[in-house]
């Protein structure tokens, strides 16, 4: 058992795949022995939230939807949890004072939030990346004041932070990010043109939430982990190299201007990063199961195709501008990803509406406070939403 005890946590987005893997490590590790669990966050999983809240003792539970709040209410009715619902709601339960916040909602919406978590000071055990690649600058400077650490979730990430040496940070000469490759990654354009968000959901490796699955298959995954490495690792876009490897077993690397490659690898399980992240500089004991090299037999390494996959394209086109160019793509991005998924466009029209619609704000310049954040996330759905409508009968 980790020695945590006593170690306040609260829960973003615990209904999700990255929350429900964060609460199996929290009951691996002792359940409410090991940790004090103050605030478990969700959306419209009603069930799910509310039995999660009995069974890790939270104090809090909050639903995003106002609409389920009296659901929620009558789940929790006589057990002395508290209960509240909206986007203020939320706000005030990631400031509740905690060690540490497991940053798991998906998509922008988990901006605001994680951002009053960073403030408060909490650790940020960040699996949200959309939070760096639309805030980059603003959200490292928001966690740096609050004086809490920022420790990464996203498998390639901690890798990363696992293989960098302290106080060798001049040293590194680039950061070696791989990818899976997805369901697709061997079909040509005209074989994608036609899949739905079904086929596309598929992954070969990972069981994840619907958006990072599809954001697999079309490596938009990758373009927003390009852009959140940057930030994590203060590196420029030309020391990030993204290698597809199909097994998922080396996690990501760093190479260091000796030559030498310091690696992490391990099974594909998010439980890993998870408790690393939520006990860090420990390692506690972990269920997941261990790597069988004799079965492993082979790792496979190539090339990522840009052709195919354009999004990898876009993160270095919205790292060279900067500024808002990275709440840009993502807005774009996540407005695309949900007209994909409605059937109103194709999967080959994610990266053509991002694409457009970050060549039409190119010129929108620096992101000096969230306000402009905000500013350049809203116009960039709006162009987006206009776009989806025109082209969207084509698909
Ligand atoms: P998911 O869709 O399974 O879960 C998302 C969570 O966010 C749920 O609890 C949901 O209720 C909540 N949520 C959804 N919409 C919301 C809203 N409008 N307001 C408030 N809460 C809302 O997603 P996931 O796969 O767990 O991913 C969560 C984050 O972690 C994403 O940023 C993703 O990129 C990242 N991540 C996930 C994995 C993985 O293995 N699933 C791996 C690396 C990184
Ligand atoms: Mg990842």
């Amino acid at each position: 058992m980790a020695d945590t005890a006593g170690r306040r946590i609260s829960i973003l987005g615990s209904t999700g795949s990255i929350g429900v893997n964060t609460l199996d490590v929290v009951e691996q590790l002792g359940g409410r022995d090991a940790f004090d669990v103050v605030a478990v966050t969700g959306n419209t999983n009603i069930t799910l939230l509310a039995e999660q809240a009995k069974t890790c003792g939270a104090r809090l539970a909050v639903t995003a939807d106002e609409d389920c709040y009296h659901a929620l209410k009558d789940a929790l009715a006589g057990t002395g949890i508290e209960v509240a619902a909206g986007r203020q709601a939320l706000i005030d339960a990631a400031s509740r004072d905690v060690d540490c916040v497991m940053a798991a909602i998906v998509g922008t919406a988990g901006l605001e939030p994680t951002l009053a978590a960073a403030r408060r000071g909490a650790d940020i055990a960040l699996a949200n990346k959309e939070c760096l690649v639309s805030a980059g600058d603003l959200f490292v400077k928001a966690v740096a004041e609050g004086g809490g650490r920022l420790i990464p979730v996203d498998s390639e990430h901690s890798a990363i932070f696992q293989s960098l040496e302290d106080d060798q940070h001049h040293a590194v000469e680039r950061i070696v990010l791989t990818a899976s490759g997805g369901p697709f990654r061997t079909w040509t354009r005209e074989q994608m043109a036609g899949v739905t968000a079904d086929i596309a959901r598929a992954h070969p490796n990972w069981s994840m939430g619907l958006k990072i699955s599809i954001g697999s298959a079309s490596m938009f995954n990758k373009a927003l982990e390009m852009i959140e490495a940057k930030h994590l690792f203060n590196v420029s876009p030309e020391q990030i190299e993204v290698i597809v490897h199909p097994q998922s077993v080396i996690h990501s690397m760093v190479g260091y201007r000796d030559g030498s490659i310091l690696a992490q690898l391990g099974c594909p399980d998010m439980r890993t990063a998870i408790g690393y992240a939520l006990t860090y500089p420990d390692r506690p004991k972990l269920d997941v199961e261990r790597l069988d090299f004799a079965k492993l037999a082979r790792l496979d390494f190539e090339a990522p195709d840009e052709q195919r996959f354009p999004a990898l394209r876009l993160a270095r086109t919205a790292m060279q501008r900067g500024g808002v160019q990275g709440a840009v793509m993502n807005a774009a991005e996540e407005m695309s990803f949900h007209a994909f998924c409605a059937g109103r466009i194709g999967f080959l029209q994610m990266a053509d509406i991002a694409e457009q619609v970050m060549e039409d704000m190119a010129g929108y310049g620096a992101a000096a406070t969230m306000d402009d954040v905000y500013a350049a996330d809203s116009e960039a759905r709006q162009r987006a939403d206009a776009l989806i409508a025109r082209t969207g009968m084509a698909a």
